[in-house]
């Protein structure tokens, strides 16, 4: 069942965004846009910006960012066809459903949808089946409650190691897709079985809230199996990208503008269950960069909740210097011993959790606390090498105001003379910066010397480069028609030269093909992952700069708009540029050619080129 799409169009074009969103935060006039406190985090000073000729809002704070119906799903918690009915209803608009609709879906959604049904079929297995008896006796003795099970759709996947591919064909799954996705394996006798058969099952959920992987576990002692089984990366799942419970927790972390970060499901769902909902967990790798850098796009405040054993504790100290690289804000609980965050918070309560969350201390406590409890810092010797460790975590740090504090604190911690340890930090930094130095330098001077010519040109051609791409891009987003036939006539995706850049040129192109609604409040929605959707917000609120022309070239005499003229240059540079960059390649290939006829040949090619720039140059809009 769907709502058709002229019917979606009118109600986007019925509902404007400013009144919309006027209803539940003040906005004020600000140039060409709307300017309030963002109702999707904590803010003082207001980057929540919404345009009422685009007719899509952003802030700047904390990426949140979408149409007129992505910001009622989101304030209202509500689904996409919801906030269409409620705006239809608000409006007067009368919407027919269009049973029939059959929809063209591309490879990645026929993957999420095969992930959505297998999701369904584990939940109702350990809801209602009666094998699912012992997973539900697992469960109840963790004491996750129903309401958990079905929230963070956890599942069972039965014994029988073909009951998931009886129901796989039952369903018409494509079976290779289900292999793809590790669902299910084939034996080299041709027969399928199922890959997650006797295990309990986490769905592992996009920041979307799309299920995008599972990982299965064993729930008694087996002899000779793992203990989780996960599925393996696919084009639709990349483990070091994903956070298990953020699309649950984002809304939390936001608000809250912080993140608390454990290890495991469990851990997370028992938080969660109790009422502490700000918290992500690192599922099945260690802590990697994008994942921080996923993290980043809510909040920059992190703090770390690992089990008190060695191997966590040993994960929190790699954790942090991971965090401070990427300039976080770092804290970290210390649990009694023997305990874990599931057990804690069921022993104790959500009250005695949240006095441990403010008892959280900066990083350089919790490690002096560690040397501490190793008993190092009683040895001078020892405790000499556990200074020199401390400074070298401050190392990372980039921001110098708050290097310095903390190395105050170690001083005054450990009774030492401040400059002995900036000497000794200042020592640190050289040294690292001299590494990376050392690794850039090419041993023959010359050769570093052309290097660095070399590089800087190619740096320059890519600075106009993608600052012409960007005008590209946020041309897209003007919402003209005409604009959008003209670009499609001129420019292939394939001919931009960043890959977010030709993702989004082609996405738009394809839909100005299929649609007639190609405004940008539509646009935006297809594309549904949220670094591409930021992104695109950011150029279309003139947070990049775009190159440096676009604020005069879209100004006529008169002060007026002109667009056209605006594209109809854009496309021409943005052609030359590509046609001097094939030019300048020629030329190099030449200046190395050994033989006439490659010489004669590569003389024509530019010739040729050279001609296509004057064809350029008369384009007419
Ligand atoms: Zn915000």
């Amino acid at each position: 069942m769907r709502i058709p799409e002229n019917k979606i169009e009118e109600v986007r074009n019925a509902a404007n965004i400013v009144d919309v969103i006027s209803e539940y935060v003040s906005l004020r006039k600000r140039g060409k846009n709307y300017l309030g406190l963002c109702p999707f985090h904590n803010e003082k000073t207001p980057s929540f910006t919404v345009s009422s000729e685009k007719q899509i809002f952003h802030c700047f704070g904390c990426h949140a960012g979408g149409n007129v119906f992505k910001f009622l799903m989101d304030y209202k918690k509500i689904s996409y066809v919801e906030a269409i009915q409620e705006l239809a209803d608000e409006f007067g608009i009368t919407i027919e459903y269009d049973e029939k609709y059959v929809e063209i879906q591309s490879e990645q959604e026929i993957l999420y949808d095969i992930n959505t049904v297998a999701a369904k079929y584990f939940s109702n297995n350990l809801l209602s089946a009666s094998e699912g008896e012992t997973a539900r006796k697992y469960f109840a003795e963790r004491k996750l409650k129903q309401q958990s099970l079905r929230s963070f759709g956890l599942g069972y996947s039965y014994s029988a190691r073909d009951s998931f591919v009886k129901y796989a064909k039952e369903n018409k799954l494509d079976l290779d897709k289900c292999i793809h996705l590790g669902l299910i394996g084939r034996y080299d006798d041709g027969n399928y079985y199922d890959k997650f058969s006797s295990r309990i099952i986490f769905p592992i959920f996009s920041p979307n809230g799309r299920v995008v992987a599972f990982a299965g576990r064993i729930f008694d002692d087996r002899e000779n199996w793992a203990k989780y089984l996960n599925s393996p990366e696919s084009s639709i799942y990349h483990k070091g990208k994903i956070l298990y419970g953020l699309s649950h927790a984002k809304d939390e972390i936001r608000r809250q503008n912080k993140a608390i970060l454990v290890e495991g499901y469990m851990d997370l769902i028992s938080l969660h269950q109790s009422g502490i909902k700000n918290v992500v967990a690192v599922s099945g790798t260690a802590l990697t960069e994008d994942q921080i850098q996923l993290l980043s796009r809510y909040t920059k405040n992190v703090i770390l909740l690992f089990d008190a054993d060695n191997a966590g504790i040993k994960a929190s100290m790699r954790s942090i210097e991971l965090l401070l690289k990427q300039e976080m804000e770092v804290r970290v609980i210390s649990l009694p011993k023997g305990e874990d965050p599931d057990s804690f918070v069921n022993n104790f309560g959500k009250e005695k959790f949240e006095e441990l969350v403010k008892s959280a201390k900066n990083f350089l406590e919790y490690q002096t606390a560690f040397y501490e409890s190793q008993g190092l810092l009683e040895d001078p010797m020892r405790l000499t090498e556990v200074i020199k460790e401390l400074v070298k975590t401050l190392a990372l740090i980039n921001d110098e105001l708050k290097r310095n504090l903390l190395l105050k604190s170690i001083a005054k911690k450990f009774n030492i003379r401040e400059n002995l340890l900036e000497d000794e930090l200042e020592k640190i930094i050289n040294v690292t910066n001299k590494t990376a130095e050392q690794k850039n330098n090419v041993v023959n001077e010359k050769n570093a010397e052309e290097k660095r010519v070399r590089e800087s040109k190619k740096e320059k051609v890519q600075g106009e480069n993608l600052a012409i791409e960007r005008d590209l891009i946020k041309l897209l987003f003007e919402g003209d028609k005409k604009i959008l036939g003209f670009i499609a006539s001129y420019v292939t995706p394939e001919s931009l030269s960043d890959e977010t850049n030709k993702e989004i040129c082609r996405k738009a192109l394809d839909e100005y093909f299929a649609k007639k609604d190609i405004s940008a409040a539509a646009l935006t929605e297809i594309f549904p992952e949220e670094e591409i959707q930021d992104y695109i917000y950011e150029i279309t609120f003139d947070k990049y700069s775009t190159s440096r022309r676009w604020a005069e070239r879209n100004l006529m005499d008169d002060g007026k708009s002109n667009l056209p003229k605006q594209a109809e240059d854009i496309v021409k540079n943005f052609l030359l540029i590509k046609i001097d960059e094939r030019i300048k390649d020629n030329l190099q290939r030449l200046a190395e050619a050994d033989n006439e006829e490659l010489v004669k040949g590569l003389m024509k090619i530019i010739d040729e080129l050279t001609q296509s720039k004057k064809e350029i140059a008369n384009i007419k809009f």
